[in-house]
């Protein structure tokens, strides 16, 4: 059996920046940290972690007054923020900076007395916490027929922003269904989906063309993850999300002579590894990379740890 990685594939520079922060923070700080939500979302991260010393919790009333806290990288409401401040808390933020961009855009619309529309998925931690980053009116769409559906005179003055792991078309679809309903509309493209998204999202693509399979790496609960699966199968190609080697089902992959493998943008190297061992364990494999970009993205870490050797 023939398996082709795509390129680029798995950690992002935001994920990687999180979960340094949590890291450093256990070797600077001492063990407990307190990190409110999954820091990034997999569960062989959140573990790792936890093993270290790392105590999850959704809400911040489960930490105590004064200790170090680590805001997840999806990002919080300001909410949330001055719950923090009032309880005194020590908190370092992991939340990317691509997130904080689409943040700060958000509010500078407000701010220009735009109504602002949210492109993203209900429920999901990174537009919980955008929408309670922006003042004002702010209100959600997660396609098009909900923006058929808003409520708003065509001349209101509107703007939008996106979640950051959608999937490109759509998003496309949404802005330019946005833009025949309003007239006085602004935003960014889709430039708020992020760069690592968007460079997983075209390599799956690409991929698409040369196999009979895809496996998706990541958890149900990624966003990114879920649009590569989706992605594949649109692309006419059988997708299949997986945490890891242990969820492989043999009949996906039954009859294949070219299986593509991906992982979302919180899906660790070694989970790919584990599902590469999966594949052997049922056939021969002959093992290639595709083409395809190479990262170089950073993110600097917060002031207080920056200096902390890994
Ligand atoms: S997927 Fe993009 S926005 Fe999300 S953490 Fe990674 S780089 Fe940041």
């Amino acid at each position: 059996m023939r398996v082709i990685l795509a390129q680029p594939r798995g950690f992002c520079a935001g994920v990687v920046r999180a979960i340094d922060i949590v890291e450093r923070a256990l070797q600077q700080y001492g063990t407990p940290v307190r990190v409110r939500h999954e820091i990034v979302h997999n569960k062989a991260v959140v573990d790792g972690l936890r093993a270290k010393g790392a105590v999850f919790v959704e809400q911040l009333d489960a930490v105590p007054p004064g200790a170090v806290t680590v805001f997840s990288a999806h990002g919080v409401g300001r909410a949330v923020e001055a719950e923090a401040r009032a309880r005194g808390l020590r908190v370092l933020d992991a939340t990317c900076p691509l997130v904080g961009k689409v943040h700060m855009q958000g509010r500078q619309y407000a701010a220009a007395g735009r109504v602002v529309i949210l492109i993203g998925h209900a429920g999901h931690a990174e537009v919980e916490g955008t929408m309670g980053q922006i003042d004002g009116r702010v209100l959600l769409v997660q396609n098009e027929r909900d923006v058929a559906a808003l409520d708003l005179p065509a001349d209101t003055p509107l703007a939008y922003v996106t979640q950051t792991t959608l999937s490109v078309d759509d998003t496309r679809g949404v802005i330019a269904a946005l833009q025949r309903r309003f007239h006085d509309i602004v935003g960014p493209n889709v430039s708020d989906i992020c760069y690592a998204t968007q460079n997983r999202q075209r390599a799956v693509r690409a991929l698409s063309g040369l196999v009979d399979v895809l496996l998706v790496v990541g958890a149900p609960n990624s966003s990114n993850a879920n649009r590569l699966r989706e992605i594949g199968n649109e692309s006419g190609i059988p997708s299949y999300l997986l945490a890891d080697g242990g969820e492989l089902d043999p009949a996906w992959v039954a009859g294949a002579t070219a299986v593509g493998i991906t992982a979302g943008a919180s899906a660790p190297e070694a989970m790919v590894g584990h599902v590469i061992d999966a594949l052997r364990a049922l056939a021969p494999v002959e093992l290639s990379t595709m083409d395809g970009i190479e990262e170089r993205v950073e993110f600097r870490l917060p002031s207080e740890l920056a200096g902390r050797a890994a």
